[in-house]
């Protein structure tokens, strides 16, 4: 059975670098069109399905904004 992720984001840390965007080799990260509290617009997935869980995008963020999780079946 396919390993499914979950990758969330803490969007007032964000301040909208795209570092995470141009590193996931999935391409399924975009910026939100809605900004933060910062007034900045944060990271976020756009295809959760398609995550390998590779973690790249949570190593290549210089402010720790986000976490993987590995999603039990059924969740
Ligand atoms: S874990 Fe990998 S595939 Fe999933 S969003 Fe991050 S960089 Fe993309
Ligand atoms: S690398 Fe971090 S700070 Fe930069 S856009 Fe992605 S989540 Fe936001």
């Amino acid at each position: 059975m396919k390993k499914r992720f979950k990758v969330v984001f803490n969007r007032e840390k964000c301040k909208g670098c795209e570092l995470c965007i141009s590193f996931c080799p999935k391409k399924i990260l975009a910026l939100d069109p809605e900004v933060n509290a910062k007034g900045y617009h944060p990271a976020g997935i756009v295809d959760q399905e398609s995550c390998i869980g590779c973690a790249s995008c949570a190593a290549m963020c210089p402010d720790l904004c986000i976490s993987i999780y590995q999603l039990e079946e059924g969740e």
